[in-house]
C-alpha cells in the first residue's frame, strides 16, 4: 500500500464560478418501513430459522447503525431450499402459461404498490440516494415483473417452431449494488419460463429480498416457487455445489466467476455470468460538451460509481480535454453527497467499509503513480463509509485505476487523438461490459459500435436502461443475457 495520504475533499476545493445554492434538508420518512428484530431464511414458502441458528447483522453504511440480524444460511439451508424448489417444480412448469403469467404480473403490481416501502429500505441497507431507489431501482424492478409476465404466455412465439422446456431449479447468486433489481432480473425470466429458484442475495444488503418474500406471500405463490436463502460467500458456494441444481445464474466480481465457473467444470450445470467491467466512455469533439458532462457524471457517480457497467475510463479527444475536463470539474462542485434519505443528495454511502478500503487502496495507488487528482468539495459526515467524487487525470494506459475495476465513485481520464486510437484504448481491458460514445455523427457511432467489444453500447446517453433490452458482457465481464427477448434463453432448454 502506497504510503501518500488524501488530501481532503476541502483542500482540493477550488471556488466555484457560481453560487452553490444551499437545500433545506428534506429527508425520507423511514417510518414507512416496518423492520423486525431478526429474519429467517424463506424456504417452502416459510420463514423457516437457520440450521446454524446464526445471525449476522446488515448495516445502514451512511450511518453504521444495525438494521436487523439475518440468517446465516449453511448447506443444510441451502439443501433444505433447493429440495423444496425441486417438489414444487412438476406443478410450477405444469400450470398453464397464464396462470403462470397471472403470478408474475400480481408480484408486479404488488411491487408498485409497496414501491415506497422497498425504496426507503433499498437506500437504508445499501446507501444509495433515495433519488435512486425511488425513480430508478423500483420502476425498473416492477417493470421488469411486468414485462416477463408478458413472455410467460407467448412463449412458442418467442422463438418460433421451437419447444422451451425449463430447466428446473435455479440457483441464483445476486450482488450489493443493485440488490432488489438484480433479484428481478433474476426471478421474472426463471419463473416466466417455468423455473423454480433459490436465491442467495449479497451480505451486506440482504433486507429487499426478505421482503420480496413477503411479497411472495402476499401474492399466494405457491410454496417452494421461490426461496431465499440469506448468508455469506459460503453460502452461494454451497448453492453452486448442490447437485440438483440446474443452472446457476451469478452476478458478481470477476473474481467469484471464475471460481464458480471452475467449480461448476465437468457438470451439466446451466451457467450465466454478468461479472466486473471498465467501461469506456469516449467523448469526441464535435460532441455536444455539456450534455457529454452529464452523461460522464451519471456514468460514474450513479450510485456511488458501484455500477458493473460504470463510465470508469473517460477517453477523450486532445482537442477538446481541457475544455471539458474545466466543464467536468464546474459541474462536480454542485454534486451533492451526503444522508442517502435526503431526496437532493445526489452521491450517497459508500456501501461497505470493505468497498471503501478498496476504493482509498486504489486511489493511492493511483496518486502514487503521479495521477492529478480532482474532488468534490464537501464536508463528509463522522459515522458511516463516505468517498468524495473523484477524478484523476494525467493518468497512463497502464496505471492500476485505468486497468481495475475500483467499483466507487472514482473517474479515470484519457485522451486520444484518432477515432482508432479510441477503439485501441477502448478495448485494451480484460473486460467487455459496456461503452459510450458521445459525437455529433451517426456514422461515427455506427463504426465505433462495430469496432467496440462491449455487450452494451450507449450514444449520446449512459446508463439507460430497460427490460426489453438485453444486458451482458464480453470477454470477462461474463457470458449470457439478462433482459428482453434474449433474456429468456439461459433458462430454457430449446429443441426445433
Ligand atoms: P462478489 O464478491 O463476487 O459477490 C457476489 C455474490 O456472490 C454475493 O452474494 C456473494 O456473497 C456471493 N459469493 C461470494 N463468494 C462466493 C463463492 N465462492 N461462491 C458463490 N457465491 C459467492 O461481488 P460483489 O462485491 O458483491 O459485487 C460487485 C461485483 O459485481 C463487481 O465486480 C461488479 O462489476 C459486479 N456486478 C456485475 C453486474 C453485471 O450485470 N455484469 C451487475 C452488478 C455487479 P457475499 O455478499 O456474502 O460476499
Ligand atoms: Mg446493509
Amino acid at each position: 500500500m502506497p504510503s501518500h495520504k488524501l488530501p481532503t475533499p476541502e483542500s482540493t476545493h477550488q471556488e466555484a464560478p457560481f453560487e452553490v445554492f444551499g437545500y433545506a434538508p428534506a429527508p425520507e420518512s423511514t417510518s414507512i418501513v416496518s423492520l423486525a428484530e431478526r429474519y429467517d431464511c424463506f424456504i417452502n414458502g416459510e420463514f423457516t430459522p437457520p440450521h446454524s441458528g446464526s445471525y449476522f447483522p446488515t448495516i445502514n453504511p451512511s450511518t453504521e447503525e444495525v438494521l436487523a440480524q439475518v440468517a446465516l444460511g449453511d448447506s443444510a439451508d441451502v439443501d433444505r431450499a433447493v429440495t423444496a424448489a425441486a417438489a414444487a417444480f412438476p406443478a410450477w412448469s405444469g400450470l398453464t402459461p397464464g396462470e403462470r403469467a397471472r403470478y408474475l404480473f400480481r408480484i408486479a403490481r404488488i411491487i408498485q404498490e409497496r414501491s415506497r416501502e422497498l425504496a426507503v429500505l433499498e437506500t437504508m441497507d445499501g446507501g444509495k440516494p433515495i433519488k435512486e431507489s425511488r425513480d430508478v431501482d423500483l420502476p425498473l424492478v416492477a417493470a421488469h415483473f411486468f414485462y416477463y409476465a408478458g413472455w410467460a404466455d407467448k412463449l412458442e412465439w418467442a422463438f418460433p417452431g421451437a419447444t422451451l422446456r425449463p430447466l428446473g431449479v435455479c440457483g441464483q447468486i445476486i450482488p450489493w449494488n443493485f440488490p432488489l433489481l438484480m433479484l428481478a432480473w433474476k426471478i421474472a425470466p426463471a419463473l416466466a419460463t417455468g423455473n423454480t429458484v433459490v436465491l442467495k442475495p449479497a451480505e451486506t444488503t440482504p433486507l429487499t429480498a426478505l421482503f420480496f418474500a413477503d411479497i411472495c406471500q402476499q401474492a399466494d405463490l405457491p410454496p417452494g416457487v421461490v426461496n431465499i436463502v440469506t448468508g455469506a460467500g459460503q453460502t452461494g458456494q454451497a448453492l453452486v455445489e448442490h447437485p440438483q441444481v440446474a443452472k446457476i445464474a451469478f452476478t458478481g466480481s470477476t473474481e467469484v466467476g471464475k471460481i464458480i465457473q471452475k467449480s461448476l467444470a465437468g457438470r451439466g450445470t446451466h451457467l450465466s455470468l454478468e461479472l466486473g467491467g471498465k467501461a469506456a466512455n469516449i467523448v469526441f469533439d464535435d460532441a455536444p460538451l455539456d450534455q457529454a458532462v452529464e452523461g460522464i457524471i451519471n456514468g460514474i457517480y450513479f450510485n456511488q460509481g458501484h455500477v458493473c457497467c460504470a463510465g470508469s475510463r473517460l477517453l477523450v479527444e486532445e482537442s477538446v480535454a481541457g475544455i471539458l475536463l474545466e466543464k467536468l470539474r464546474s459541474r462536480m462542485m454542485t454534486l451533492r453527497v451526503g444522508n442517502p434519505l435526503d431526496k437532493n443528495t445526489d452521491v450517497g454511502a459508500i456501501n461497505s467499509k470493505m468497498q471503501l478500503e478498496k476504493i482509498e487502496e486504489l486511489v493511492l495507488s493511483g496518486v502514487a503513480e503521479g495521477a492529478d487528482l480532482f474532488q468534490t468539495p464537501c464536508t463528509l459526515p463522522d459515522k458511516g463509509f463516505w468517498f468524495p467524487p473523484t477524478v484523476l487525470s494525467g493518468v497512463a494506459q497502464s496505471s492500476r485505476v485505468v486497468r481495475e475495476e475500483i467499483f466507487g465513485p472514482v473517474l479515470s481520464v484519457l485522451t486520444f487523438r484518432t477515432p482508432e486510437e479510441a477503439v485501441e484504448k477502448a478495448n485494451n481491458t480484460p473486460y467487455g461490459l459496456s461503452a459510450g460514445i458521445w459525437t455529433d455523427k451517426g456514422s461515427r457511432i455506427l463504426w465505433m459500435s462495430n469496432h467496440l467489444r462491449a455487450g452494451v453500447i450507449w450514444a449520446n446517453t449512459y446508463n439507460r436502461f430497460d427490460p426489453t433490452a438485453p444486458f451482458g458482457g464480453y470477454k470477462e465481464s461474463g457470458f449470457g443475457r439478462e433482459g428482453g427477448l434474449h433474456g429468456l434463453l439461459p433458462y430454457v432448454e430449446i429443441s426445433r
